[in-house]
């Protein structure tokens, strides 16, 4: 745990000071439309070998690069396949993040060695105009401590990761709320590497059928390889998809447990209760998803139960996450 606070700035004032201290290999934690970025220049092995200490993210798990417009992408990596191209063009500025060949002028530790980069223009202004005034393309994950809860506000950027940033640009609360789905669309048939905050339906709509990547809906290959994530520190419980609200009793052992709710209330009981969207819409409820997940870690429960949300669109990767943050949860005794 890192002690001391880092500066927190606002988004629009802070941003030329930012810029300035990601071109001179520091941290800056900036807002995108998906979760709270944790960048550093991505040209340079040195700042971006921070981003992997400050996390305590392993050192084979490579980042995500950020681009402050589509047109940066060719001078950086050079020609791109077709079906690339027509992604970017159709999504970029937004949630989706492509897979392209690295290029020589991004040094292996930003892909952990891989000879592919996963690139993407996130479609927030601060953002944007973070990357650009800095001048470089600018690697990030989620600004959380690797595994962790991902952070949808400044406020959970400063709780979760301290002075181990210099920097935090405060942008408000993060539109999407989730991460950008990403997809390797160099085959014949695009594979989805991760579900996101652009739903494979809308992808399909560009690419005709894709394929999604065993492993990565969240529903293990095998049983026990579903690595744990996106995780609050309480133990979670998820209710499978479909079953009434309020199905597990709240109380009655006296324990204390927290209620996570797609749109209903349940019953009274629970210690703490967080509903994602009162009518019932998906996209809210990726958005509020982590917030709810940050809140009901902080009641003080022994438990959080989760219901499911509907499998569609972006619900497909809520419950991803779900699932992910459920994985290391075991029966009591
Ligand atoms: P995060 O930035 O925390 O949302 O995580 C970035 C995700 O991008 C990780 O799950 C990586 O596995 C994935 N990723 C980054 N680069 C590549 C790549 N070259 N090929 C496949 N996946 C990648
Ligand atoms: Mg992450």
């Amino acid at each position: 745990m890192s002690t001391g606070s880092p500066r927190l700035l606002p988004a629009d004032s802070g941003l030329a000071e930012a810029a300035s201290v990601l071109r001179t290999g520091g941290l800056v934690a900036f807002p995108t439309e998906t979760v709270y970025g944790l960048g550093a220049n991505a040209l340079d092995a040195r700042a971006a070998a921070r981003i992997f200490e400050a996390k305590a993210r392993p050192s084979f798990d490579p980042l995500i690069t950020h681009l402050a417009d589509a047109a940066d992408l060719e001078p950086l990596v050079g020609p791109v396949p077709p079906a690339v191209a027509a992604l970017a063009a159709r999504f970029w500025p937004g949630p989706l993040t492509l897979i392209v060949d690295r290029p020589a002028a991004i040094p292996p530790i930003v892909t952990s060695g891989l000879d592919t980069m996963a690139v993407r223009v996130p479609d927030n202004d601060h953002a944007r105009g973070l990357i650009a005034a800095a001048g470089v393309p600018v690697a990030a994950p989620s600004a959380n401590r690797f595994g962790q809860l991902s952070p949808t506000r400044a406020e959970h950027v400063v709780r979760g990761l301290g002075a181990a940033v210099d920097v935090v640009l405060d942008g408000g609360p993060t539109r999407c709320g989730i991460e950008s789905t990403i997809v390797d669309a160099r085959g014949e048939r695009p594979v989805v590497l991760r579900l996101g905050a652009l739903p494979v339906e809308e992808l399909e709509k560009v690419t005709g059928p894709v394929t999604i990547r065993p492993g990565s809906s969240g529903q293990p290959v095998a049983p026990g390889t579903l690595a744990a994530h996106y995780a609050p520190r309480t133990p979670l419980r998820l209710l499978p998809i479909g079953s009434p609200v309020g199905a597990e009793p709240a109380a009655g052992d006296g324990v204390r447990r927290g209620y996570l709710s797609f749109r209903d209330r349940p019953a009274d009981g629970w210690a703490a209760v967080e509903v994602l969207s009162a009518t019932g819409d998906l996209t809210e409820a990726a958005a509020r998803l982590f917030d709810a997940l940050h809140q009901l870690d902080a009641a003080g429960v022994a438990e959080i139960v989760a219901e499911s949300v509907p499998d569609t669109g972006v619900g497909r990767a809520v419950n991803d996450r779900l699932r992910r943050a459920a994985a290391t949860w075991q029966p009591a005794g």
